[in-house]
């Protein structure tokens, strides 16, 4: 690993002041009354009003974190530089399923974006044991959208309810020749072309199958192998990198897109 690359990971002190602007702003308040007659104790802070005691993490969904926030920063770093988990572990010296959890964590808090996709869009399927990714891609863009399905079979149905969830009304749709496409247009409003692969037809969804093989390399790469179960979930993470790509600049910019105070009970 470049050593570069850590020599930027800030102290614990600007970690937990970086975290105190982006959760508070200015002055720290109690997460669950408003108020800010806080008192700072150590590391921790505790409300007069209320008498709730908290820290800067504890009302975030990092909350419980049994990681130092330098640890913590450096897995994070890894994770929005695709550090394979092999490669992160080694290098945080941490078990591989410790950084296999984090990793999980950062994944789940990514933001949730619908995605309507417009003007050409090229649409098509990979297949796994038990599942269907059908994965749309707006031509020309980083815009892309997907429907994970526990069907190894997807039928018209399914292809009609992907449209209708992420393609917007009078859009040119691409597929390739399968069956499921046939006559979409009586069902949502879009202009339907094909490539007939077995012809060796692949100019109109050559797009969105270059952007399946990217994806496949990438959960190879970064998570070795995906189990069934776990591959929606890599999906979202790949289609929030290659649609979002900003939110993996940084360990900073991912945390102040993703870190909230939530909402007291
Ligand atoms: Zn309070």
């Amino acid at each position: 690993m470049d050593m570069y690359h850590l020599k930027q990971i800030p102290s614990e002190a600007q970690i937990r002041k970086f975290l105190r602007r982006v959760l508070f702003g200015k002055n720290v308040f109690c997460p669950e009354c408003r108020s800010r007659a806080v008192f700072r104790y150590g590391e921790r802070y505790r409300c007069s009003r209320c008498r709730t005691k908290f820290s800067l993490t504890s009302h975030t969904w990092l909350h419980g974190l049994r990681l130092p926030l330098k640890t913590l920063w450096l897995v994070l770093w890894c994770w929005t530089s695709q550090v394979p988990v092999k490669q992160a572990a080694d290098l945080t010296e941490r078990s591989r399923q410790a950084v296999y959890d984090w990793y999980g964590h950062f994944r789940a808090h990514l933001p949730h974006n619908p995605v309507i996709l417009e003007r050409i869009i090229q649409l098509d399927e990979a297949f796994g044991q038990g599942w269907t990714l059908m994965m749309g891609k707006q031509q020309g863009s980083r815009r892309a959208a997907y429907a994970f399905l526990d069907d190894p079979n997807p039928q018209r149905h399914h292809a009609v309810f992907f449209a209708q969830s992420h393609v917007k009304p009078g859009s040119r749709l691409y597929t390739d020749g399968s069956g499921i496409y046939q006559g979409i247009n009586r069902w949502w409003p879009v202009k339907h072309g094909t490539d007939i692969h077995r012809k060796w037809e692949f100019g109109k969804t050559s797009e969105i199958e270059g952007l399946f093989g990217t994806m496949r390399t990438f959960i190879r790469r970064m998570y070795h192998h995906a189990t069934s179960d776990k591959m929606p979930e890599y999906v979202r993470e790949f289609c929030a990198r290659f649609s979002s790509p900003e939110i993996f600049e940084s360990p900073h910019r991912y945390l102040s897109e993703t870190l909230t105070l939530v909402p007291p009970r």
